[in-house]
């Protein structure tokens, strides 16, 4: 019996979807739900990158998503990928979360350059320079990923990185180490944020680069474990690199640019959020089936007709519709140079998704009781995976919070110093 196809995240009418939107978000779901869904848990178990997963992602074109049409790709913009990942995210949030790593890669060096002033020889090089990253994905499989995190400040975007880069004849020498790098061990290309240092200068943000370092050059290695609570397939090891020569064209992003993207299209990191958005969807689907008695694996027995159920599913749905709401408009208003509410409702979106997802898996499992969180059911999965959403650099959920207290109360330049 084939199975009937979950209704879309985003309904087509409601949310006004373009053509493409539909057919893209329907090409994840199918994938999610038909096969994402059902190797999830082995993942999971073992900790494993899900490299099926990729090679279904490839055959759908969905690595190349991102990527403009004129060198190859599907050109879907921040909000058509925003979407799109969500759908993922709601069958597999490892597969969902690490995806976006790769998928982030093409966004920032695409759409997100594009949006931003520079001069015009500057814009022929990165062009020149991003379509060899763009044929290396559409033409030979390659998979990126985004370890920026070292464990220290520089992640929250408080300190320059400690990775190195330093200029030699034709490239950089870099050295450093990553953490929580997902994709470890399973990416073709690390793009890594690092300090360039020219003649022992002082380590400043504004040397930040963005290079692509391959996976098998020479003083590129991956140790330690990824034994964590959740978003375990996405095998978040650490990365060394010691004394890797990189060439110039691994340059992701033109000198000076990744700081520049950072200040004026912040919504760039909120490309984690759709992950978890999935996730919270699919703890309230979990929810809705098991008290219905249609969760494969769990038995017949409705639940639907005692009153406490319904006021709990009616709960979730009011906050699954609130956190909905406030994500679509944050990614219906991703561009560049937002206005001071728009960043602040990005931070209150980022904020809201990260913890709503977890809050709705934590009501899901008090909802459907004992026999639901088994282990052959996906709901205590879901339940750990959202839980990893609030930890995620640099818009943690406290950094979100800490934001939104100052910007609420201070403009630009004011400060309580003067007072007596
Ligand atoms: C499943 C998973 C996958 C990940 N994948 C990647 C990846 O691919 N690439 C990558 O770069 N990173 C990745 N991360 C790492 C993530 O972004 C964090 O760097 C990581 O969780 C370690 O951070 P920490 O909480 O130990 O950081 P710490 O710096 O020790 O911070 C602890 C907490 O303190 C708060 N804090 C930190 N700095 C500030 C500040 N300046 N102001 C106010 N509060 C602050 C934050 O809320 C933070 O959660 C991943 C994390 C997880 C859980």
């Amino acid at each position: 019996m084939t199975q009937k196809l979950d209704a879309a995240l985003f309904e087509a009418r409601a949310f006004n979807l373009s053509p493409q939107q539909i057919e893209l978000t329907q090409r994840a779901r199918t994938l999610g739900q038909t096969t994402f869904a059902g190797r999830a848990s082995t993942y999971d178990t073992e900790a494993r990158f899900p490299t099926e997963n990729y090679q279904d992602l490839f055959e759908a074109e969905l690595m190349g998503i991102c990527i403009p049409k004129e060198q190859g790709g599907l050109g879907a913009d921040f909000k058509t990928y925003a979407m799109v990942a969500a759908e993922i995210g709601r069958y597999c949030g490892a597969t969902a979360l690490s995806w976006n790593m790769h998928v982030a890669s093409t966004l920032w060096t695409g759409q997100l350059v594009d949006g931003l002033d520079m001069p015009e020889s500057k814009r022929l090089g990165h062009n020149r320079r991003r379509s060899v990253h763009y044929k290396r994905i559409l033409e030979n499989k390659a998979i990126y990923s985004q370890p920026f995190s070292e464990g220290g400040a520089a992640a929250a975007g408080s300190k320059a990185f400690s990775t190195i880069a330093e200029p030699i004849t034709g490239g950089w020498l870099v050295n450093g180490k990553k953490i929580f790098a997902s994709l470890s061990g399973h990416a073709d290309y690390y793009g890594v944020l690092c300090t360039e240092i020219k003649d022992r200068e002082k380590p400043s943000r504004r040397n930040t680069l963005y290079l692509a370092i391959p996976a098998n050059e020479t003083g590129v290695s991956v140790e330690g474990e990824w034994n964590p609570l959740g978003m375990r397939g996405t095998v978040s090891r650490t990365l060394i690199f010691n004394n890797v020569f990189i060439r110039e064209r691994e340059l992701l992003m033109p000198r000076g640019f990744y700081i520049e993207a950072a200040s004026k299209w912040p919504h760039m990191f909120f490309t984690l959020s759709p992950t978890y958005m999935g996730l919270a969807q699919a703890a309230y689907d979990f929810t809705v089936k098991y008290l219905r008695g249609e969760v494969e694996g769990a038995g017949t027995t409705k639940r639907r007709m005692y009153p406490t159920k319904q006021i709990a599913v009616a709960q979730m749905r009011v906050m699954l519709e609130q956190t909905k709401a406030l994500f679509y408009q944050v990614i219906s208003e991703a561009s560049a140079n937002p206005t001071k509410d728009q960043i602040l409702r990005a931070y209150t979106a980022q904020y809201t998704v990260m913890e709503n997802a977890n809050e709705l898996a934590q009501l899901a499992i008090r909802t459907c009781g004992g026999q639901g969180m088994l282990k052959s059911l996906p709901l205590e999965r879901i339940y750990r995976d959202s839980r990893c959403g609030s930890l995620m650099l640099p818009w943690t959920a406290e950094i979100c919070i800490d934001r939104l207290g100052k910007a609420c109360l201070y403009e630009q330049g004011e400060s309580d110093e003067d007072e007596s």
